[in-house]
């Protein structure tokens, strides 16, 4: 069955529900797909000892703040899967649930979206997926040959899944990190690679900075004052307080990067081995956009050509909460809002523009 509407919303994590609160607010006939069967995003996967980088009052999405979490500073994912169940419901969005979106093509004046729950035929296309379907792992020669467990952070949930084995985590950002914390906290014999040596961020730093961070760099940019370096002028890791606990015991001294696996564990270029039972990765992500393949707009590096959120080359579509190439910090709760408004405005203008 085929079904006619103004604006289909794909994905319905923090990003959907945002554009979903603006297209409301600008009476755009619209729908969220959502190919979850519960409400959340990717935070409801998340391991379980994770905690936001920024309290509550500064994880909000428009227009409802995020009640503070009773005992903690920081609230933990769950807590942000209820606020985006309460959200959601709150403003009575229109979201279909376990609806997985495999295409979405030009038809004439309409764009076609494909998925498994029917066919949406729309003006206009908010794409809101995410990275977390799209785990990125880098290509290690001896791959295959590891005989242990190998993951990515997406498969982790907690330290006792590796009681008495011996664990490398690979990775400099806030996941490798915070996973690495964790497991050392538990007692796990833990073995942390990064790339680079880590960047801590300073102690009395939280999230809220990131905003303000990404968002000044926006800034600086469209004025034509040059890059002032964003985020990663500071560091990498957010020092939560297990990762401040972790480091001060000194169980977060990394090693380099190695070049190789072996049938047991790692090896450097030096000849220097290391056994391990398991290898996480936490090496990042990347949007998960392959369903818009037949529109052929994939340019450098992955990422679509946007102007604010709209695509350069099918103005008809818009991008949200992928990074900072959507919008500064629109991978964050607090960031995605200003994007989202500015693409359901957009969306509307073209809408009316079409309908005279
Ligand atoms: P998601 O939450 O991934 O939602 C996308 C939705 O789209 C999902 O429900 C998915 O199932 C659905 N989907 C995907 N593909 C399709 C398809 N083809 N068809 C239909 N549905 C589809 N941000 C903060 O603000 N504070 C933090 O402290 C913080 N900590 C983080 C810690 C970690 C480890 C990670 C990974 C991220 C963290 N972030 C944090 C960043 C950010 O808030 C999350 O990545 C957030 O989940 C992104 O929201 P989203 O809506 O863009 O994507």
């Amino acid at each position: 069955m085929t079904q006619g509407v103004d604006v289909v919303v794909v994905g319905g994590g923090q990003a959907g529900l945002a554009a979903g609160y603006h297209l409301r607010r600008q009476g755009v006939d619209f729908v969220v797909l959502d190919a979850e069967v519960t409400p959340g995003g990717a935070w409801q996967h998340t391991w379980d000892s994770l905690h936001l980088f920024s309290p509550a009052a500064y994880s909000s999405l428009p227009g409802r703040l995020m009640p503070t979490q009773r005992g903690e500073t920081y609230p933990d994912a769950g807590h942000v899967v209820e606020y985006l169940a309460e959200y959601e419901k709150r403003y009575e969005l229109p979201v279909q649930r376990g609806v997985h979106v495999h295409a979405v093509r030009r038809d004439g004046a309409r764009l076609r979206v494909e998925s498994d729950g029917g066919t949406w035929r729309a003006r206009a296309v908010i794409s809101a997926t995410g990275t977390w379907s799209r785990p990125f792992l880098p290509a290690i020669p001896g791959q295959d040959l590891f005989a242990g467990r190998q993951l990515h952070t997406v498969g982790y949930r907690r330290p006792a899944d590796f009681a008495g084995q011996r664990v490398i985590v690979v990775g400099g950002g806030n996941s490798g990190a915070q996973i690495a914390a964790d497991l050392a906290l538990d007692g796990v014999d833990l073995m942390w690679v990064t790339q680079r040596p880590p960047r801590f961020l300073p102690d009395d730093i939280d999230g809220r900075a990131l905003f303000d961070v990404a968002t000044a760099r926006r800034r600086a940019l469209d004025a034509g004052r040059g890059d002032t370096g964003g985020v990663a002028s500071l560091g990498d890791i957010v020092a939560m307080p297990p990762i401040r606990a972790a480091r001060d015991a000194g169980l977060l001294a990394a090693k380099p990067m190695f070049t190789q696996l072996t049938t047991t564990g790692v090896q450097w270029a030096d000849g220097t081995r290391a056994q391990a039972d398991a290898i996480i990765w936490c090496t990042g992500f990347r949007p998960a956009l392959s369903y818009l393949a037949p529109l052929q707009l994939r340019g450098r590096r992955g990422h679509i050509a946007i102007d604010g959120t709209r695509a350069v080359d099918e103005p008809r579509l818009h991008l949200l909460g992928y990074g900072d190439w959507t919008g500064p910090a629109s991978a964050t709760l607090i960031g995605v809002g200003r994007p989202a408004r500015d693409a359901a405005r957009a969306i509307s203008q073209l809408l009316g523009a079409r309908r005279l």
